[in-house]
């Protein structure tokens, strides 16, 4: 086969040389070992929690060693593209930190390595196609969706591997005279690659995530180009990362069984490979065992989830950090207030099998993270959470703000900082009862007697005096829990419960039900000095009223 010949037949406007190419695109000025990665996302317009663990890896690899992370639109698939997408994709990947040095950006690119949209290069890919078919590596194959569909059929009967490969490779070796005739009369074709593997052989691989595997070589021969003349994957993965310069490709490990053919590829283009970083799925407990995280069952596998929820944006950073490595957690609480970049981030600390998602530790990492954070942050963050999931508590946090950061203040600071925040969904319950409309009285313990609890209500009104400080404030109520016959000391209360009705714990619940509606609350003196004389009066009394 004249296969120079087949090249010029097939790519007849292609004229641009791959040594062109090389020149346009140069190898990359930075330091020894910097890692120059990227993220490939399809712009199907939904984020997901591990696309961000595939950016923070990718750009903790790039930027810890001095290297550049660059963001490449792979939308070589338009039927699955979403309008908007790509600035969905950038706003919450900057929106969780993740910045990008160059690459796709809203209205264009920004960089030398571009463009970064996968159908803007399909040119370049060209160029490489022709080269392939030049080598006799690539040759078009005309088969119709029909053909196809009937040779998968008899491999099923026949019981043997799927796929376009040996026999099944009915356009591999057609002289070039079926393949003018073919073209002539305007059938539609794809190029194939042309493989030369045997799935009797196997080789070693070490991946950087996975370490070493032993892979059976791919012997099918895959396509390269769509019928529009458009990349798969595969072959504008090999194109791009050269091109780029890529050094670390950091992918989801459902591109592992891909991973003969890709090596292939980058041989017969004469391309140096990169290097793998193939993480694992996230997954979930479900009853005992685990699964993978499942768009269609795991709503928290969504970006939007987590804004929508009210995490905070670096709880949820964090928390991946945890995940990723198991040491960032100790280096946290060790270093509580330096930037997330100083901790030395490692790969090799990922788990091959995939990270395991954990709800409550989530929950635990945020509520540090909000602990962390001083009264003007959390006041507007919360704030900004509640002007979009719910104005009007949005609107009592606006009326006063002093006052509600006076409220947000109590427990913060210090050694140990109350965490009764895991996101800005939980200020409102924690809060709400501060604000006249939002208070929503619970019930009084049942075990105890109305007229205990109306008595020790009446005998605190009896008492109270807005002047008194916390220790003056305490020493009433634990009085009043004498005068009830409840146990003013918890050590003798719990030496023998069965002496007293009840302990000042009780009676203190008592009060924190009638002024708080709830059976926890921040410090409770603090809260009536906050809530004021007239207002802590009338909730007493409104609650006797109950009674
Ligand atoms: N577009 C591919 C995906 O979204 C990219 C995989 C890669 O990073 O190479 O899975």
């Amino acid at each position: 086969m004249d296969t120079i010949a087949l090249a010029k037949l097939l790519f007849p406007n292609v004229t641009t040389t791959p040594e062109e190419l090389e020149e346009r695109y140069p190898a990359r000025n930075v330091p020894e070992g910097a890692v120059i990665t990227r993220m490939a996302p399809s712009p199907t317009g939904f984020v997901h929690l591990g696309n961000l663990v595939q950016g923070l890896v990718s750009e903790r690899m790039a930027h810890q060693s001095g290297g550049v992370l660059f963001l490449r639109v792979e939308d070589t698939d338009a039927k699955r593209e979403v309008a908007g997408a790509v600035e969905v994709l950038i706003d919450t990947l900057q929106h969780y930190g993740i910045h990008f040095d160059e690459g796709a950006t809203k209205d264009g690119d920004a960089g030398d390595y571009g463009p970064y949209r996968q159908r803007q290069r399909a040119d370049i890919y060209h160029v490489y196609a022709k080269k392939l078919v030049e080598q006799g590596d690539a040759y078009p194959c005309f088969c119709t969706e029909e053909e196809l569909a009937a040779m998968h059929a008899e491999q099923e009967e026949k019981k043997v591997n799927f796929g376009y490969y040996g026999a099944y490779a009915v356009w591999r070796d057609r002289p070039i005279e079926d393949i003018q005739a073919a073209l002539a009369a305007g059938k539609p074709w794809v190029l194939r690659f042309r493989s030369t593997g045997s799935i009797e052989n196997q080789f070693k691989y070490t991946d950087l995530v996975k370490g070493a595997l032993t892979i059976t070589e791919n012997d099918i021969d895959h396509v390269l180009l769509k019928s529009d003349g458009i990349p798969t994957y595969h072959f504008a993965h090999a194109v791009d990362d050269h091109l780029m310069r890529t050094t670390h490709v950091v992918r989801g490990d459902e591109w592992l069984p891909s991973l003969p053919f890709h090596l292939q590829l980058f041989r017969a283009l004469g391309f140096k490979t990169p290097k793998y970083v193939h993480i694992g799925p996230l997954m979930k407990m479900d009853g005992t065992s685990k699964r993978k995280l499942s768009k269609r069952k795991d709503p928290e596998l969504a970006l939007t989830y987590y804004k929508a929820e009210g995490f905070p944006v670096r709880a949820v950073y964090e928390y991946i950090m945890t995940l990723l490595n198991s040491n960032y957690e100790d280096w946290r609480k060790a270093n509580p207030t330096a930037p997330s970049d100083d901790f030395k981030f490692s790969y090799k600390k990922l788990n091959p099998a995939g990270a395991l998602f954990d709800y409550a530790k989530l929950c635990d990492v945020s509520k540090n993270e909000i602990a962390r954070m001083d009264t003007e942050t959390v006041y507007t963050l919360a704030l900004e959470y509640a002007e979009e999931f719910d104005p009007d508590f949005a609107a009592v946090l606006r009326r006063d703000p002093a006052y509600a950061k006076r409220i947000l203040a109590i427990g913060r600071g210090g050694k140990k900082p109350r965490k009764d925040l895991a996101t800005w969904k939980d200020v409102k319950p924690y809060m709400g009862f501060f604000y006249d409309e939002f208070f929503a009285s619970e019930c009084f313990p049942a075990q105890f007697d109305k007229a205990a609890i109306r008595s020790a209500l009446e005998k605190f009104l009896a008492v109270y005096d807005f002047n008194d400080d916390a220790t003056v404030w305490f020493n009433k109520v634990k009085e009043i829990t004498t005068a009830l016959g409840f146990a003013a000391d918890m050590k003798e209360y719990k030496a023998e419960p069965e002496k007293f009705g009840g302990s000042v714990a009780d009676v203190s619940t008592f009060l924190r039900v009638a002024v708080t509606g709830k059976t926890n609350s921040p410090d409770l003196y603090t809260v009536m000095q906050l809530l004021g004389y007239d207002r802590t009066v009338a909730r007493i009394r409104a609650a006797m009223e109950t009674l």
